[in-house]
């Protein structure tokens, strides 16, 4: 068998350890069916899984990843749309409250975007796919004297303001944020750090949540 054995060691622990725990969950999902509150659109980014950072249980979080957490524009034609297919079912069919498109720092995509790198490869997928981006990159205006780590931050903090931007081009969903029913939510996860920030609707800022926690468990000792 050539299945990875990382994988079937790390089903041996989740025998032992979190499907112990979890059995009846597992158990009633499986007869009532999903249904999680809260959908999350982040990166492929092994590093950023969000079920990992919100400590989720099964059932919690319904989640769609792809290259640098994009959201492509509301485009009804017949083309297959991953991201909007999974938009569709949890608005729709599971009726989701909250939507959180999860940005990361050090995010490869949005690296390979600002550095204008070559296609990685010959079909050219992910050069198209990071088009989407542009917009962002317009609007956060040219690198100017910032390091180029600053700017980075910045163009994937704005990349995620842009892909709020794009869920609201959908229009049953609009209508759903416009009534209450559905709120939307940026956050930033700092990979090096663990740090979780969230964005201000209002100001556009990005702000560090329990801060408090997070300086008492891993703040420098005071003396
Ligand atoms: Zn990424």
């Amino acid at each position: 068998m050539h299945f990875p054995q990382q994988l079937i060691d790390g089903y041996r622990a989740f025998l032992t350890g979190r499907l112990r725990t979890e059995q009846d969950r597992y158990r009633e999902l499986a007869q009532s069916g999903q249904s999680p509150e809260v959908m999350v659109i982040g990166c492929c980014d092994s590093r950023c899984s969000p079920e990992v950072i919100f400590n989720a249980r099964p059932g919690e979080l319904f989640v769609v990843r792809n290259i640098a957490n994009l959201v492509p524009p509301y485009a009804p034609d017949a083309r297959a749309h991953g991201v909007s297919a999974a938009l569709e079912f949890g608005v729709i069919a599971l009726k989701v409250k909250h939507i959180v498109v999860l940005g990361h720092a050090q995010c490869g995509g949005v690296r390979a975007f600002a550095e204008d790198a070559e296609p990685l490869t010959p079909g050219d997928f992910i050069g198209n796919w990071m088009k989407l981006m542009a917009p962002a990159a317009e609007k956060l205006g040219p690198r100017g004297n910032r390091s180029s780590s600053d700017y980075l931050t910045l163009l994937e903090q704005a990349n995620v303001a842009l892909s709020l931007d794009n869920l609201m081009t959908f229009p049953r969903l609009r209508a759903m944020v416009e009534r209450g029913e559905v709120k939307l939510h940026g956050a930033y996860f700092g990979v090096a750090t663990g740090q979780l920030s969230v964005r201000e609707h209002a100001t556009g800022k990005f702000t560090q949540v329990a801060d408090d926690d997070y300086a008492r468990l891993f703040g420098h000792p005071r003396f």
